[in-house]
């Protein structure tokens, strides 16, 4: 095994590379980036640095110098086109070279707006990488009117973040409620109340008709039948995975590239970790879209590729900052039946049960809470919704 080819200069590559290294691989690795920059982390394109609050530097998860000391070549700017699992090789800027092992960390691609709907007009904007939130932040001065459409986080990260900086902020989403796909009806009422309490007008129910304007977009047609005038858009309508590369080189595609527990896809030299990657869990299968997910998954295949054979068993935890909350989320609440709230101060958290497990918790400026949900989940136990909502409960002492 000499050399190991990764696609995908992202959080999970950067993290797949460097645990190579760590658990002792000394052959040759390759890591391939279709941006032009070293490998960075995502979460503050849409909050600290799109608020001006961080400088780009440290965006990167590690300085350039750290691939050089690790002898890991670098290939930036330079999407791969194919992949051939016959021959081994994968193909880029007019050259091809040959791998024992390849691994896939190709991330997501956020939806656009069709073209025939007005989402090619200058002034619209998606929010994925570098790039993307550059040219949204050259555009977003105080007085502008933005529309966000898609009241999901990043949705509403940026509308936050908009607000913050003066603008005049709608957010319009399809849904009955903002957050709908992601949370329970009370962290989207929280959220909702404090957007409003901001000054954003969050309409819910309302998709967009269309966009309209000439080359740049002036303007929005609701499916209310209403129309607003806009100055810029931000479309935070959901990602797709990365798998068109392993899709066209005829691997498994389910929901992502599919792979087993130890994160093999369907070519026994092909791995894949990250957003673009699915995974069996609980009887069915599940893809994140996390740093956490991203780190932890690419860590055990690298450590996979060295013959570890360990299954990936996720413990899953996000977080969203927007004005001054934080909020921190533990566990992934698919199927509950059931709140409990708990109040501390001026934290709250949301804890969702299915009958009388515990599955995740939503905190709200509450890192105590979030803490101890995390130890609970992750222990498997599981106190009862009565002892969380009621405020004399010791919260610590669950966990003995
Ligand atoms: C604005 C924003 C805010 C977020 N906030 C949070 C948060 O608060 N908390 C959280 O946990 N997660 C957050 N996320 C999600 C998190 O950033 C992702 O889950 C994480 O980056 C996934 O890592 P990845 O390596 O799978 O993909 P990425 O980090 O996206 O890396 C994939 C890389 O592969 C490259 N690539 C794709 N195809 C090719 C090809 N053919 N050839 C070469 N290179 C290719 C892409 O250009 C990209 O650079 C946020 C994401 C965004 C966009």
């Amino acid at each position: 095994m000499s050399h190991i080819i990764v696609i995908g200069a992202g959080q999970a590559g950067s993290s797949l590379t460097a645990k190579l290294r760590n658990s002792g691989f000394d052959g040759d690795i390759t890591l391939i980036g279709a941006e032009a920059v070293p490998p960075y982390q995502r979460p503050p394109l849409s909050k600290a640095y799109l608020l001006g609050d961080m400088e780009k530097e440290r965006l990167f998860l590690r300085p350039e110098k750290f691939y050089d000391d690790q002898n890991i070549t670098l290939r930036l700017g330079a999407p791969v086109t194919k992949i051939d699992p016959a021959a081994k090789t994968v193909s880029l800027a007019g050259e091809t070279l040959s791998y024992d092992q390849l691994a896939l960390t190709t991330g997501s691609n956020p939806r656009h707006l069709p073209a025939s709907i007005g989402g090619a007009l200058n002034g619209v904007h998606v929010v994925r990488s570098l790039d993307d939130v550059d040219a949204m932040g050259a555009d977003m001065a105080p007085g502008k009117r933005a529309l966000i459409v898609g009241g999901g986080y990043i949705g509403l990260e940026a509308a936050a973040v908009a607000s913050k900086m003066g603008l005049e902020v709608t957010v319009i989403e399809m849904a009955d409620r903002i957050l709908q796909r992601v949370a329970a009806p009370e962290t989207s009422g929280y959220f909702r109340k404090l957007h409003e309490a901001h000054g954003v007008d969050v309409r819910e129910g309302i998709g967009l008709d269309r966009l309209l304007g000439e080359t740049h977009v002036s303007g929005a047609r609701l499916t209310d039948g209403s129309q607003m005038d806009v100055d810029l858009v931000i479309v935070g309508v959901g990602i797709t995975p990365g798998d068109a590369l392993a899709a066209n080189a005829g691997l498994t595609i389910n929901n992502g590239i599919e792979t087993d527990a130890h994160g093999r896809t369907s070519d026994p030299n092909i791995w894949a970790a990250g957003d673009c990657a699915s995974f069996p869990w609980q009887g069915g299968r599940i893809r994140l879209e996390s740093v956490q997910n991203a780190i932890d998954q690419a860590e055990l295949v690298a450590e996979n590729i060295m013959g570890a054979g360990k299954d990936y068993v996720p413990m899953p935890w996000f977080w969203s900052d927007q004005y001054d909350v934080k909020l921190q989320i533990a566990g992934l609440n698919t199927g509950y039946d059931k709140i409990a709230v708990r109040h501390t101060d001026d934290a709250v958290s949301y804890w969702y049960y299915k009958g009388d497990i515990l599955l995740a918790v939503d905190a709200m400026n509450d890192p105590r809470n979030f803490m101890i949900a995390k130890r609970l989940i992750a222990a498997g136990k599981s106190p009862s919704a009565d002892a969380v909502a009621d405020p004399d409960t010791d919260m610590k002492a669950l966990l003995k």
